[in-house]
């Protein structure tokens, strides 16, 4: 890996232990204004004409959105895992775009609390995911998430997962396709390449094979850091195929994950656990730049609902990384970020 992540150096994670008690959940992030796009005829309409007395209210120039998200969960991968592996392709995003590798999931640091929290912009006591289990009798995940919040807009949402479980977050009405692949994942990119050449919104697309690995052989072994490399291939296939259908102009893609893992297992506080890469890249990022404020799962929902220029639900904990485009927080109508979260 080239430029100013140097060659595969893991940046010393810093985790910032505050104490948890009074930490309120409750980091409200104002809605964006809607960037509506007008139609020629519109431009012609009669408009009323402005008396004297009124005094202009001036108004943000508005800013460009992306028309497509790309969200790309690799399950249980852990960032010094990443920066060991072989991975060319993701060096791509990590080069081209911005990333941090001291991003941090909730609590339990699992699969499908986990999930949840990046989907829907909020903390676990928020969304109620606090099972890891396919459980058909439970309600989907309710309120708000990034599909329901695209669907409602007018966009396709598709998710291609590698474990059934995920259904979990895709509430009736608001994923208008979901596909969960038994396979490899090189067949689960297969498939989302298939079901991204009818055009989407919002594309979800989960890995599984570190996760995999971690639970058979251990975190960090040489079998789980091959793994982050055969992944590496898949991710390539993925955005090679995105590219060649068009479907990466003006999108912005973001590589994340739902845990990390230490020993065979995972779902505790310990930093192996707690810590992911959060990587983003595509239309308005800024190129090779890392991020250096604190990144929540959470906002992996809330920058995507934002790039498409569409209105942050007032009760979500995640922000958009605005950081990432270039733009500071502080003049914007959006929260500044924050090293703690959800009381963790
Ligand atoms: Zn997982």
């Amino acid at each position: 890996m080239a430029g100013r992540y140097g060659m595969h150096k893991f940046p010393r994670i810093t985790l910032l232990f505050l104490p948890v008690l009074f930490v309120s959940c409750n980091l409200a992030v104002a809605p964006a204004a809607p960037s509506p796009t007008r139609s020629p005829t519109e431009a012609l309409t009669p408009t009323v004409t402005p008396t004297l007395t009124e005094t202009p209210t001036p108004s943000p120039t508005p800013r460009p959105t992306a028309d497509r998200v790309v969200i790309i969960s690799i399950d249980g991968l852990r960032p010094d895992g990443l920066l060991q592996a072989n991975i060319p392709r993701i060096s791509e995003l990590i080069n081209g775009g911005s990333a941090t590798f001291t991003a941090r999931t909730i609590l339990p640091s699992a699969t499908l609390p986990a999930h949840a929290s990046m989907v829907s912009g909020r903390c676990v006591s928020k969304h109620g995911i606090l099972w890891n289990d396919l459980i058909p009798s439970e309600e989907p995940l309710q309120g708000a998430t990034v599909f329901s919040i695209a669907k409602d807009a007018g966009m396709r949402t598709v998710m291609v997962v590698g474990k059934e479980k995920l259904i979990t977050l895709a509430r009736p009405g608001t994923v208008d396709t979901f596909r969960y692949v038994n396979g490899s994942d090189e067949d689960i990119v297969q498939k989302a390449l298939q079901e991204a050449s009818g055009g989407f919104g919002v594309l979800f697309v989960h890995l599984i094979l570190p996760d995999f690995y971690g639970h058979l052989t251990g975190w960090m072994s040489p079998e789980y850091i091959r793994g982050i490399g055969r992944d590496d291939a898949a991710v390539g296939t993925l955005l090679d195929g995105l590219r060649a259908g068009g479907l990466l102009d003006r999108a912005i893609v973001i590589l994340t994950a739902d845990h990390g893992g230490h020993g065979l297992t995972h779902g505790t506080y310990q930093k192996e656990d707690m810590t992911i890469p959060w990587i983003i890249y595509g239309f308005g990022v800024s190129e090779g730049v890392p991020i250096d404020v604190p990144v929540s799962i959470m906002d992996t929902a809330a920058t995507a609902v934002w790039g498409l220029g569409l209105g942050i639900p007032a009760d979500w904990d995640g922000r958009p990384v605005v950081e990432a485009f270039g733009l500071q927080a502080d003049l914007l109508p959006v929260a500044t970020a924050s090293a703690t979260r959800c009381g963790i």
